[in-house]
């Protein structure tokens, strides 16, 4: 199934998206952080449940979320299908941009953030014991943070 926003265009297969997505969903994270943020999004960017329906995405079912700060945000929802044609810009979706990365031939990734959020669970958001605070986990955000801002580098020279 073909899909148009703004100059992206993307070939997806509905039924493998669904089925992965499923599958996030139901194996996904309940951490405070990630809880944060599946009860906090619809709240705060109610377009991006809309969105990502398009591709047959549960939001509840990402395939990664980077905790960048308890409140501050970075997902990858998987999809299986093709980039056809990779936009100029990220797509704006209540201000959030989403990026179309290519993971191999038949998967491509939406990377969705970052994105800010209220704290609104009751727990202190200091007090969360989630991967997110693992060392292993840091060393990868503070990773995929220092590649998202050369990448941001390179696109803005
Ligand atoms: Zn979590």
């Amino acid at each position: 199934m073909t899909i148009r926003i703004d100059d992206w265009i993307f070939d997806v297969d509905p039924v493998k998206t669904k089925a992965h997505s499923e599958f996030a969903l139901n194996s996904h994270c309940t951490c405070g952080y990630c809880e944060n943020y599946y009860r906090g999004v619809d709240l705060e960017y109610p377009g991006l449940r809309a969105f990502l329906d398009r591709f047959f995405v549960e939001i509840e079912g990402p395939s990664e979320m980077y905790p960048f700060e308890p409140t501050q945000y970075l997902l990858a929802y998987k999809v299986n299908g093709r980039i056809v044609q990779a936009g100029a810009a990220p797509i704006m979706v209540d201000g959030v941009p989403i990026m179309g990365e290519i993971i191999d031939d038949d998967t491509f990734k939406l990377e969705v953030g970052e994105i800010e959020l209220p704290w609104i669970l009751d727990e202190d958001m200091d007090e969360v014991v989630s991967p997110a605070n693992e060392p292993e986990f840091l060393e990868r955000m503070y990773q995929k943070m220092i590649q998202r801002n050369s990448s941001n580098f390179m696109f803005l020279s």
